[in-house]
């Protein structure tokens, strides 16, 4: 009898499975953060924290002190491989990604995936680490895949569920699902509503796990699909990337969700005004790395107090490359959010966050 069956029973008979809270007891933070950062980035970065911490997060202000967890992270993605569209621009990475990770805070870091592909390479990667962990569900825009890569739809789910059985520690989260109306390109609005309802209608109860949604110019729809399917998801779940009005943060707060801030989510002043009326108790950080970046040209760049170092032209192992994302700038979500939110502690802004993602995961 394996180790996954014997889960797959116990998932069966009690509520739900908690892998993040079997895993709390690891949470201890890293005493030694400090000295291997400053090892890590190089002195020069040590000093420039050193000197931001008056002011800022830095070193005194709490860095080394404070844990994170990135909700939301592709860390399956082509450029931790080295490959960017298509062409190899340097050795794999990840393990060092990882590391810059690990240094500023990062306790945890849930891999999104976003089809069964996805969740089958994302597994593996979390496979490697205790702190790695994945979602399991299909995005908007490969929703098709429920038309083509089994006889019937039913059978990807089926593949779906026979990845959660196997896996359950290590998943988290049923998602990333949910609607995209700006490219439609790659599948249809009725394509997409109906595979996301038939994903929220199958997984849901099935699996019992928080949602990761996805919605991008689908605001309305996606509540409405949500309100109709309010018992498939009775631990709640997020609406990453949020980018929305505050009318659309509030519908979403309604419903009991929470709302995922990375740096699309801080892009204009507008964003801003709409991250400053969110209930702090709702927030939780992500980074979305590769993408999403915090920009200069977004009106966010100018909060920013750690500045991480990165190449621009020559690949270098231990600085972030050119405009390539990384979990570590979850760091710089907090500092940005403790500005908008009226000069916050960040200490203790990255506490209440850390507690609301452990609420919901666990
Ligand atoms: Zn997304």
């Amino acid at each position: 009898m394996s180790l996954s069956y014997i889960l797959g029973l116990l998932k069966k008979f009690t509520k739900h499975y908690c892998p993040i809270s079997a895993k709390i007891s690891n949470f201890e933070t890293n005493k030694s953060r400090l000295i291997t950062f400053s090892t890590f980035f190089g002195l020069n970065l040590l000093q420039n924290l050193t000197k931001m911490s008056s002011t800022g997060v830095g070193v005194e202000g709490g860095l080394g002190k404070m844990k994170f967890i990135d909700i939301g992270a592709n860390l399956t993605d082509d450029m931790y491989s080295g490959m960017y569209n298509g062409s190899k621009k340097h050795e794999p990475d990840i393990d060092k990604v990882l590391s810059r990770a690990w240094n500023v805070g990062l306790e945890k870091i849930f891999i999104t995936a976003g089809n069964l592909s996805d969740v089958r390479n994302s597994l593996k990667l979390a496979n490697t680490n205790d702190r790695l962990y994945t979602t399991v569900g299909v995005h908007p825009t490969r929703c098709s895949e429920f038309d083509t890569e089994f006889p019937t739809p039913s059978e990807y789910i089926q593949n779906l569920k026979q990845e959660f059985d196997s896996n359950i520690d290590k998943i988290v989260a049923l998602g990333e699902f949910g609607l995209d109306y700006e490219r439609t390109k790659f599948c249809d609005v009725e394509t997409q509503k109906k595979y996301f309802r038939l994903q929220l209608e199958q997984l849901g109860p099935y699996t019992n796990l928080p949602l990761f949604l996805h919605c991008r110019a689908a605001a309305t729809d996606l509540h409405e699909i949500l309100s109709q399917n309010l018992s498939s998801f009775p631990r709640g779940g997020v609406v990453h990337s949020f980018d929305g009005s505050e009318e659309e943060m509030k519908n979403f707060v309604q419903l009991g969700l929470h709302i995922g801030l990375n740096g699309c989510s801080l892009k204009t002043e507008e964003n801003c005004k709409v991250v400053k009326e969110i209930p702090v108790e709702r927030i939780l950080f992500e980074t979305d790395a590769p993408w999403c970046g915090i920009r200069p040209s977004h009106f966010s760049s100018s909060f920013v107090k750690t500045k991480f170092p990165a190449v621009k032209k020559n690949y270098d192992e231990n600085m972030m490359y050119k405009t390539r994302n990384e979990p570590h700038t979850i760091l710089n979500i907090l500092e940005i959010v403790a500005h908008i939110k009226g000069d916050m502690d960040p200490a203790d802004l990255a506490s209440k966050v850390y507690e609301n993602t452990l609420k919901l995961f666990s």
